[in-house]
């Protein structure tokens, strides 16, 4: 993969990072940019909002890389509150592999990272094929390690739109407007697809290569409850069928399992989320699929663990969970996920 340049190591312990990080600079080392176009820029109460989302986000991830995210107010297809498009890069699925891997060493989720397969391997639906490549979002490669993405496929990691087609709340710090969106919250989900929480399970190619979530990706067909399972059970990458991110009860408490949306032909939710909480009732994290008007939607230990395993440095002590926010009435509105900017092709 010669347009990946060797991972760099992650972690000190723990302790001393944090020791280390708290004498000379802040804890917080990502540095994610926003880019506002012409109709966000004019919207200085949207703008600020978005730039808190982008802090919360910071706050929680050390990895010193920068996001560059454009963004915009546009009017969207009906029931789409915003929705985020991103470059999506693949290659080899070894090389990425072993990048994750080498990320988590030192990492609460080591033992887990360090069982992942070596090959693809996964339930994908009849007559549909897998490669054995591995695709993550540019910001996701750059967690791992790999450099110098920016100058050959652009600077900007992910476009976010909003839409104009929605009454938005810019300030949740007196709670949300009733019949009103927190357009906050709107926006710390949409820069988590960016971060990389997807799948391919929506995907229409006929040979579906693997997101890096998707390694977590399980179902009941092959259900993993031990490491050595955990490296050569299959994956479930078919629509429609019950799917959850598995970090392999018991060996990290519980639950160790969340329900993920299955798919666009499956339960009608886009498979790069959670389980929709207004079909199961328990709300797992702000890559929820919807949002009701009136809601704050919060960062969740489950959104940062996904972030995790799949590459990024997480400052879990950071992670504060507000108190919930009533629930409004409930407004079906989709958090959406829009077409790739870009996917290459395997590059050796
Ligand atoms: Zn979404």
């Amino acid at each position: 993969m010669s347009f990946f340049s060797s991972p760099r190591c992650r972690f000190a312990p723990v302790g001393l990072l944090l020791g280390l990080a708290a004498l000379v600079s802040p804890v917080h080392a990502v540095n994610i940019v926003i880019n506002a176009g012409t109709a966000l820029s004019a919207n200085s109460a949207a703008l600020a909002a978005f730039n808190r989302a982008a802090v919360k986000w910071e706050n929680l991830l050390l990895d010193p890389v920068t996001v560059t995210i454009d963004a915009n107010l546009a009017s969207l297809g009906s029931g789409i509150l915003g929705q985020a498009g991103s470059t999506l890069l693949a290659g080899g699925f070894a090389g990425i592999r072993n990048a994750m891997v080498f990320d988590n060493t030192g990492g609460a989720l080591q033992a887990l990272t360090d069982a992942l397969p070596t090959s693809a391997n996964a339930f994908v639906p009849t007559n549909r094929g897998l490669t054995n490549n591995l695709a993550a979002s540019k910001a996701n490669l750059k967690a791992l390690g790999f450099t110098g993405l920016d100058a050959q496929y652009g600077v900007a990691d992910a476009t976010i739109t909003f839409s104009t087609n929605f009454n938005f709340d810019y300030d949740n710090s007196n709670g949300v407007t009733a019949g009103f969106y927190d357009f906050e919250s709107v926006a710390v989900h949409e820069i988590g697809h960016s971060l990389g929480f997807f799948s391919a399970v929506d995907s229409a190619a006929t040979n579906l290569t693997m997101r890096t979530l998707d390694l977590f990706r399980f179902g009941n067909s092959d259900n993993p409850t031990t490491l050595a399972e955990f490296t050569t059970a299959k994956r479930e990458l078919r629509s429609g069928a019950t799917a959850f991110f598995d970090l392999i009860n018991p060996l990290y408490g519980s639950p160790t399992q969340f329900g993920f949306s299955t798919g666009t032909s499956g339960d009608g939710r886009q498979a790069s989320h959670w389980k929709d909480d207004s079909i199961t009732g328990n709300y797992l994290g702000i890559m929820d699929p919807t949002m009701s008007s009136g809601f704050i939607g919060t960062i969740s230990q489950a959104d940062l663990m996904a972030l995790d395993v799949i590459g990024w440095d997480v400052n879990y002590a950071a992670l504060n969970v507000p108190e919930a926010a009533s629930l409004a009435t409930w407004v079906f509105a989709l958090l959406g996920l829009g077409a790739f900017a870009r996917y290459s092709g395997r590059r050796r």
